[in-house]
């Protein structure tokens, strides 16, 4: 097969441009190792007939009136202002933090004073970064900064991104204002709105040119040799692309869960983030987005955050697991809870192999020592994969395994937090890699009985016994 065009990923980015060039008279090709077309924007009917977005809500703006214009040969559209709540100290306030939320939260005294000043000092209608306003000389302003940071900022970019605010870039905290109006909207965008039969429907149009042929479920890899084309367009993880040669990007990562319930509604607006309770950081009532009222149900879908130094993945659904390549390559899975000192031993000794693993992946069931800020200062080079709560082992390996198999590794090294193989370990056991699917290294605890650490090869498993006894 011969194309002008190969371009892999039919998200909103490979999807315009098959569009246009199709349009130009080229002929596309479109290749998703996903099973279906959208990318990330992608929605579906859930089994109650829900409509629901896969991946995470995803609500429409731009200021742009050209990309609105060019959209709208493809969709009609639903009117829709994004409105999203906090909860604080027990009480619903609108988010971003404006006017509003000062009389949410504070006595209307409170909320005269500190309403007057801020118009006083910014103007009405401005957009405060919250690390801007902790900086104001007014003491009153001051408070108000600390509160909000306190309450609705920190907890909240901590959980969502195991940063502190100030350790995020301006440009991302700048995207959190405090706005001094009374505009609840979460976007101020010119254009505002749902695609009216939804996201995967109009991507469905723009592919459906005659020009354009859509490959599902089909790696890259997997076509490259099978395709001729003059040109690649790659809209995937651009260092997965180019094989981790100067290694991986730092990316944020999310899981979701979604839930059922027998009643029409259960939030009063689309999204409610919980800086301060909850291991997720928010939950979207899809039927806020899509106008479903009709329906006597809902669906909601809790959003967990996984707090990764990097991660070359977007977010998938629990239940979407697969295997992206066939490489033979290890991925170290370590476990480990409150026990910095012995894990520092132990990556180092996992470190310093003859033959280094190809990745090493510390699942922190959510320490409480400084085990983060140990390894973001001692060990960079290393993906960090905190639980918001303590799994204990079964379920910390769960994650880990989960993870490393969604990572497209053969070979999984787990241990735990205190077993530090000898130097070679990992060669040798390479060398037996093609005669078994696991491999059971016998070692000693200090005790001197002998125990295993396993190899899983290849095949996703969902519960972990116990293998015995630890090194210390
Ligand atoms: C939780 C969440 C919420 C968001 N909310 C909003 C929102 O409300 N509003 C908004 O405007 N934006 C939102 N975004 C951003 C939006 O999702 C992206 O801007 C948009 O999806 C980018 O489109 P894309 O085509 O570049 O990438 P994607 O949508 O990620 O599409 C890339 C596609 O490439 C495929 N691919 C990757 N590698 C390969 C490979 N090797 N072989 C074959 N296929 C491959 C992937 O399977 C994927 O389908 C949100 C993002 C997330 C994660």
């Amino acid at each position: 097969m011969k194309v002008d065009f190969l371009i892999i990923g039919a998200g909103f980015t490979g999807a315009t441009l098959a569009e246009r060039l199709a349009s130009a008279g080229k002929r596309v090709l479109v290749v998703d190792r996903r099973d279906h077309i959208g990318g990330n924007a992608y929605d579906e009917y859930d089994p109650h007939g829900v409509l629901v977005h896969r991946y995470g809500p995803h609500i429409f703006h731009t200021n742009s009136k050209k990309v609105w214009n060019y959209l709208s040969q493809f969709t009609e559209w639903r009117p829709y202002y994004h409105r999203v709540r906090a909860v604080v100290e027990g009480k619903e306030i609108p988010l971003p933090f404006s006017l509003a939320s000062l009389r949410a939260l504070f006595s209307p005294r409170l909320a005269d004073k500190l309403e007057e000043k801020l118009i006083a000092h910014y103007g009405y209608g401005a957009r405060v970064p919250i690390l801007g306003l902790r900086e104001a000389e007014d003491p009153d302003l001051r408070f108000l900064a600390d509160y909000v940071y306190r309450n609705v900022f920190e907890g909240y970019t901590l959980k969502q991104c195991g940063l502190r605010p100030e350790e995020l870039s301006p440009t991302v905290t700048a995207r959190v204002p405090v706005l001094v109006s009374y505009d609840t909207r979460y976007f101020q965008d010119t254009y505002q709105a749902m695609p009216k039969e939804g996201y995967t429907a109009l991507f469905r149009r723009m592919l459906a040119h005659s020009n354009i042929k859509v490959l599902l479920g089909a790696d890259w890899r997997e076509v490259e040799g099978e395709v001729r084309f003059d040109r690649l367009v790659f809209t995937g993880p651009i260092d997965e692309f180019f094989g981790y040669l100067h290694g991986p990007l730092p990316y944020r990562s999310l899981s979701f869960g979604m839930e059922f319930f027998g009643e029409p509604w259960v939030q009063e607006v689309g999204q409610v983030n919980y800086p301060n309770e909850h291991p997720y950081t928010r939950s979207t009532e899809f039927k806020h987005l899509t106008g479903q009222d009709y329906l006597p149900h809902t669906t909601l879908a809790y959003e967990y955050p996984r707090i990764t130094t990097w991660t070359r993945l977007w977010p998938e659904p629990l239940s979407f697991l697969r295997r992206s390549s066939a490489t033979e390559k290890f991925c170290a899975v370590i476990v480990t809870y409150n026990r910095k000192d012995l894990l520092r031993e132990c990556l180092t000794a996992v470190l310093s192999q003859t033959r280094p693993p190809d990745h090493v992946l510390v699942v922190d069931n959510a320490s409480t020592d400084g085990t983060p800020e140990m390894l973001k200062a001692e060990f960079p080079q290393v993906e960090v994969l905190r639980l918001p709560e303590n799994q204990g082992g079964a379920g910390g390996f769960h994650e880990g395994m989960k993870r490393a198999y969604e990572m497209g590794f053969e070979w999984w090294w787990i241990m735990d937090d205190d077993a530090f193989p000898e130097k070679d370990a990992l060669v040798l056991l390479s060398r037996y890699s093609s005669q078994a699917e696991d491999l059971v290294p016998l070692q000693r605890n200090v005790g001197g009985s002998l125990y295993g650490v396993g190899y899983w090869k290849g095949k996703y498993v969902s519960v972990w016994g116990n293998l015995g006894n630890s090194t210390r």
